[in-house]
C-alpha cells in the first residue's frame, strides 16, 4: 500500500472526523471556522553552533490551535520531517483530547525539525534553549504549556524550564510538564498514559460482561504506552497473549509473564525467542483473536487494508491515530468497540494537568492520590463518551468528537467574539 496515500495524511484524518461530529452537531458554518482555524502559530529560526564550529540554522514550530477554554497544552516533537501541517493537526487533536477529559486546556503543538540521532547532547541542549528563547513569548503557566513528545523527554523539560526561568528571573516549573520528580514532575506521570488505557478497558470489558481475568489481551508497540499498558493489565489479571514489536511478535495462550518479558527485553535488546513464548511474524500476532487489542506503538496501523482482518471485540488506541478514517467505517460495520485516541490515550495529559496543579500549589500528591484521581477522570469520561454514543446513534470516536466540539463551541458562546 501507498504509505503517502491520502488515507495516511494526519491532517486529513483529523478534518475528516472533524467534519462528521460538526455535521451531526449541526454547527454553523461561523463555528466551524472558528473551531478549524489554529488560534496561533509562530515558525522561529534557530541558529546554532554545532560542535565543529559550523552554524547551522534549525526551523522550529509552535501552534496554539485553542485557548478557549484555557492554556493550550501539549508536546514538542523533533525529527526530521516534522512539518507545520502535522503540529497543527496535532494541535487540534490535543484541544479535542483535553476537551473530551474536561480538562481546563486548549490545545497546542511544537515541533523542531532536525535528527536527534546525528546531534550530541550539547547540540541538543542548545536547540532546544534557542528553541525556548523564540517562543517565550507565547508560553508560560498561564498561556501555553509544552510537553515530551517524540524524541524529547523529562531532561528537554528540564532545560526549557530552566531557560524559560533564567529570562523571567523566576524557577518556574508550571510552564512545562514531563519534568524529572525532582524539578516539579507528578508521580505516576510515566504510567499515566498506559493506566488510563487499563481503566477504559476496564469499562469497556463490562460492556461486553466479559471478566478481567478472562480477557484476552493483544498489544502492538513495547514501549512506554504498550509495556506500561500490559505491565498494569498482567498486574490486574488480564491475559495479555501477545506482544507485538518493530522486529516481531511473542504470543502464550495462557498469558505472557510481563515482567520476565521485560527483563528478557533488557538482556537481549529483542523481545523473540522468549522462554514460554512462541514467536509470531507481526502480521500473524495483529490478526488474532482477542477481546482487547491494544495499539500503542504509531498511526496507520488499523487501515482499509489491515481493518477487515483484525479480530478483537475491543480496540483500545494508545497511540495517536492508529486507526484511518477509512477504517473507522470498516470497524463499525464488523461491531468492534473502538475506544477512539482521544479518550483513550488521555490518561498522560491528564496526569500532566495534574503535575501543572501540583507545581502551582507547591504541594506535591502522592502516587495514590494520583492514580485515584486519574480512574475518576478517565471513567467519568467512558461514560460521557458513552452517553453521547447512545443517544445520538454514533460510534465511539464521532461521539468523542461530538462531546468535545460542543465543549468547545459552548466555551466560546459563552466568551463571545472580542472586536
Ligand atoms: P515509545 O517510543 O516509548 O514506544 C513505541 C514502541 O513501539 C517502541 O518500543 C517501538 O519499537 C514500537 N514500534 C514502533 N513501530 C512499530 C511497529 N510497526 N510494530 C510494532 N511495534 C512498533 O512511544 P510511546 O510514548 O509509548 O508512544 C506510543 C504512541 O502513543 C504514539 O502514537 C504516541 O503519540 C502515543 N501517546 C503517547 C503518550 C505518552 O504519554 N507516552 C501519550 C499519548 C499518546
Amino acid at each position: 500500500m501507498d504509505h503517502t496515500s491520502a488515507e495516511f495524511n494526519p491532517w486529513l484524518n483529523a478534518a475528516k472526523r472533524f467534519e462528521t461530529a460538526a455535521d451531526r452537531l449541526h454547527l454553523d458554518d461561523g463555528m466551524r471556522k472558528i473551531l478549524k482555524t489554529p488560534a496561533k502559530e509562530l515558525t522561529v529560526a534557530i541558529p546554532v553552533m554545532l560542535d565543529d564550529g559550523r552554524i547551522e540554522v534549525f526551523t522550529g514550530y509552535r501552534v496554539q490551535h485553542s485557548i478557549a477554554r484555557g492554556p493550550a497544552k501539549g508536546g514538542i516533537r523533533y525529527a526530521p520531517d516534522v512539518s507545520l501541517d502535522e503540529v497543527r493537526a496535532l494541535a487540534s487533536w490535543m484541544t479535542w483530547k483535553c476537551a473530551v477529559v474536561n480538562l481546563p486546556y486548549g490545545g497546542g503543538k511544537g515541533g523542531v525539525i532536525c535528527d536527534p540521532s546525528i546531534l550530541s547532547d550539547i547540540e541538543l541542549e542548545r536547540i532546544t534553549r534557542r528553541y525556548t528563547s523564540e517562543i517565550l513569548d507565547i508560553i508560560g503557566p498561564e498561556k501555553d504549556i509544552p510537553a515530551p513528545d517524540m524524541n524529547t523527554n523529562d531532561r528537554t523539560m528540564a532545560w526549557i524550564m530552566d531557560t524559560y526561568s533564567m529570562h523571567k528571573r523566576e524557577t518556574t516549573t508550571g510552564v512545562v510538564t514531563g519534568k524529572p520528580l525532582d524539578l516539579g514532575g507528578s508521580r505516576g506521570r510515566p504510567e499515566a498514559t498506559g493506566r488510563g488505557c487499563l481503566y477504559v478497558t476496564r469499562e469497556a470489558l463490562k460492556q461486553f460482561g466479559i471478566p478481567q481475568t478472562k480477557a484476552r489481551v493483544v498489544v502492538q508497540g513495547f514501549g512506554n504506552v504498550g509495556g506500561m499498558g500490559a505491565r498494569l493489565m498482567a498486574k490486574e489479571g488480564f491475559k495479555v497473549v501477545a506482544i507485538i514489536e518493530t522486529d516481531g511478535a511473542v504470543y502464550n495462550e495462557n498469558g505472557l509473564d510481563i515482567e520476565a518479558l521485560l527483563q528478557h527485553r533488557k538482556a537481549t535488546g529483542s523481545i523473540l525467542d522468549f522462554d514460554g513464548a512462541q514467536n509470531l511474524s507481526r502480521e500473524e500476532a495483529l490478526f488474532l483473536e482477542c477481546d482487547v487489542l491494544l495499539p500503542a506503538a504509531k498511526e496507520n496501523v488499523i487501515t482499509s487494508e489491515t481493518a477487515p482482518k483484525i479480530n478483537p471485540k475491543i480496540v483500545c488506541e494508545g497511540a495517536n491515530g492508529p486507526t484511518t478514517a477509512l477504517a473507522d467505517k470498516i470497524l463499525a460495520d464488523r461491531g468492534i468497540f473502538v475506544i477512539p485516541d482521544i479518550l483513550a490515550n488521555a490518561g498522560g495529559v491528564t496526569v500532566s494537568y495534574f503535575e501543572w496543579v501540583q507545581d502551582r500549589q507547591g504541594y506535591f500528591w502522592n502516587e495514590k492520590l494520583v492514580n485515584e484521581r486519574l480512574e475518576e477522570i478517565m471513567v467519568n469520561s467512558f461514560y460521557d463518551v458513552l452517553r453521547y454514543s447512545k443517544e445520538h446513534k454514533v460510534e465511539n470516536r464521532t461521539a468523542a468528537y461530538m462531546l468535545a466540539l460542543d465543549r468547545v463551541a459552548f466555551a466560546i458562546k459563552l466568551r463571545g467574539i472580542y472586536a
